[in-house]
């Protein structure tokens, strides 16, 4: 089958490599329908967790079930199924305690492109498949279920983990796709007043499409000012970095009042340190929380999201710029790394 792999560090291309033929007894193989480029893909590419060899891209994908494991009740052949990037194993310590992206070791339940082969293949198999195949109900379209995987679990889980009060305020820092999709779970959440940090135009439109009431444009004014200036010098009850740099990361700690909540979903795949403002942070006293964590996995939650979907609460195929085919992937990834032609989200289809 054809794979798109990344060759080394800095190096991605295809490769022919055999189809999955064994789901093993709780295993699954999935044939992949659509699947999206992550610009977490382009970091791994780049180095940010090591170097890897000849490893399948790709963690974020639907399709249709070709084989289960004889112990895999949930979906049979034929159904069609989201897979989350995330596929703990629901067994391990880390999975019992309830922190299922942490399984078995620190970030362990991303296995998609880590530690096992991706979904940018015509077939890609899923670990523990009772615990993360999700059905896609009959009216949701591939496209808008593949926006499940991650986009919309790590996004909401932005804005669930930013404790944000009902009627409360909330900065979300960055509009690309995940940072939008805060945006939107803000909403859901009730959040009063949401205020969206970006300077891009199309995603500053589309910041506001999921609920965002006033984006503010760091290239025209100082951020961390505007937003203190629009909580009357309070600072907001909870910001959310969706970037993954010390800038934001910074001004997330700036902008958010004493008690509030720090919400990390960036990816922070540079440097040896992030480091905290000493003074905002009132000196290690101010009563401010940093809450970090890693796209929540699994079944019950995949279903939750697909409903939100199915009763139109909100259409991620909003963010679908622009849409390739599986052997047009490497110009998708190096748009992604670019950001050429206002990209969000490049929908592959196989
Ligand atoms: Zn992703
Ligand atoms: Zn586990």
């Amino acid at each position: 089958m054809k794979t798109f792999v990344m060759k080394g560090i800095g190096k991605v291309g295809f490769m022919e490599k055999p189809a999955p033929v064994d789901p093993g007894p709780n295993g699954a193989i999935i044939r992949t329908t659509r699947a999206l480029v992550c610009t977490s893909d382009t970091h791994t590419v780049g180095g940010a967790i090591g170097d890897r060899k000849d490893l399948t891209l790709g963690h974020e994908a639907v399709g249709i079930v070709h084989k289960v494991g004889s112990e895999v009740k949930v979906a049979k052949e034929g159904d069609r199924v989201a897979v989350n990037a995330i596929t703990p194993c629901y067994k391990c310590e880390n999975c019992l305690r309830g922190f299922t992206s942490q399984c078995t070791q620190m970030l362990g339940g991303w296995k998609f492109a880590n530690i096992k082969d991706g979904v940018f293949a015509e077939y890609f198999h899923v670990n523990d498949a009772e615990a993360n195949l999700a059905l896609i109900p009959n009216t949701i379209t591939d496209e808008a279920a593949v926006y499940t995987t991650d986009m919309m679990s790590t996004g909401f889980m932005g804005a669930e983990h930013a404790n944000i009060p009902i009627g409360g305020t909330v900065a979300i820092f960055a509009q690309g796709p995940v940072g939008l999709m805060a945006t939107a779970g803000a909403r859901l959440l009730g959040a009063g007043l949401i205020i969206g940090v970006e300077s891009m135009p199309n995603r500053q439109e589309l910041a506001k499409h999921f609920g965002a009431d006033i984006v503010v444009d760091f290239t025209q004014v100082d951020p961390v000012a505007e937003i203190l200036q629009l909580t009357g010098g309070q600072g907001v009850d909870s910001a959310i970095e969706a970037l993954g740099s010390q800038k934001t990361f910074e001004d997330c700690i700036k902008a958010t009042r004493p008690g509030g909540t720090v919400s990390v979903i960036g990816y922070h795949g540079k440097g040896e340190y992030v480091m905290i403002p000493r003074l905002e942070w009132g000196v290690g006293m101010s009563d401010k929380t940093i809450n970090t964590g890693l796209c929540p996995g699994g079944r019950e939650r995949m279903q939750r999201l697909l409903r939100l979907i199915e009763r139109g609460r909100v259409d991620p195929t909003r963010m679908t710029t622009h849409t390739f085919k599986f052997d047009e992937i490497e110009k998708a990834f190096n748009m992604m790394e670019t950001k050429d032609d206002g990209i969000i989200k490049p929908l592959i289809v196989f």
